[in-house]
């Protein structure tokens, strides 16, 4: 039986935006513990009448930062826990929090094989763990990020990403944008496809490890490309974002 991982108390340090949809929140933790990148913390709600509403944020700090932990939140119309966390919380809120959870979707810097990471929207929330913690220990072996987002506004992370990419230690950055782009656009501007996984995963060879987060549908599409282009299945991980997160 796996351990249970107890309730505590975080409190909000620090909010920040991202995007017009999305937010960045740094939760300080008592009962801190380091994470595997591409784990998640659950997040529970009470309201004054005992109702709650319980929902996974993946992590999207590095490990090696210790006592608080970075979540990213996009804000979904209707939905209860993300609005409440953009409309509502403000910093100092304390908030009730169990983690880090997962073992399967998780990658460390010793795990050395080249990498290839595949994100759609707020799919790149864990995949941004991973890069932080590589760039945080010096990791140096091939990782491409392939990236899809609806416009240019849209991207999370896009100045950081940028910073990572140029400092040269192998990592590789590709943006798709699927509805809009700027006039001066030089990424890919369509949906993932097989020959864009192509382009992206061949030059990493054979042993690449690839982690997939994003929408259900994305994801899918995605994996079946990459085994059509000869990835085994085995060396493709994937995490869904859906209303049920299954
Ligand atoms: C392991 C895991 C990690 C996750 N990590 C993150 C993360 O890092 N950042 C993040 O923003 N989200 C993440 N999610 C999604 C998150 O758990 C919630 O599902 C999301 O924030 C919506 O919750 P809500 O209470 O606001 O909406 P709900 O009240 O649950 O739903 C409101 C409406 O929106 C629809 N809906 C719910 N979720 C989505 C969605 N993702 N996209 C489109 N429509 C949706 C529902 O069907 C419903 O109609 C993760 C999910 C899992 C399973």
């Amino acid at each position: 039986m796996k351990p249970t991982i107890d309730w505590q108390i975080a409190s909000i340090r620090d909010i920040r935006p991202e995007t017009a949809t999305v937010k960045s929140f740094t939760l300080t933790l008592p009962a801190w513990t380091r994470h595997r990148p591409g784990q998640h913390y659950d997040l529970r709600l009470t309201a004054e009448d005992g109702y709650q509403a319980q929902r996974s944020y993946s992590i999207a700090s590095e490990p090696e930062r210790q006592g608080e932990v970075d979540i990213t939140v996009e804000r979904i119309n209707d939905g209860e826990v993300s609005t409440y966390l953009h409309d509502v919380a403000v910093p100092g809120d304390r908030i009730e929090v169990r983690g880090p959870i997962g073992g399967y979707f998780v990658w460390e810097a010793t795990m050395n094989n080249p990498l290839l990471l595949i994100a759609g929207g707020s799919g790149i929330v864990p995949l941004m763990s991973m890069i932080r913690h590589r760039s945080a220990v010096g990791g140096k072996n091939p990782t491409s990020l392939l990236y899809s987002s609806r416009a240019f506004e849209d991207i999370i992370y896009y100045k950081e990403l940028e910073l990572l990419r140029s400092a040269n230690n192998g990592l590789q950055v590709f943006h798709t944008l699927t509805r809009s782009q700027p006039a001066d656009w030089k990424g890919y501007a369509r949906r993932i496809d097989e020959d864009m996984l192509k382009e992206v995963a061949r030059p990493l060879g054979k042993s690449v490890e690839v982690y997939i987060c994003g929408p259900t549908l994305l994801v899918e599409s995605a994996a079946n490309a990459l085994v059509k282009i000869g990835i085994k299945p085995d060396q493709i991980r994937a995490e869904r974002f859906g209303p049920t997160g299954g």
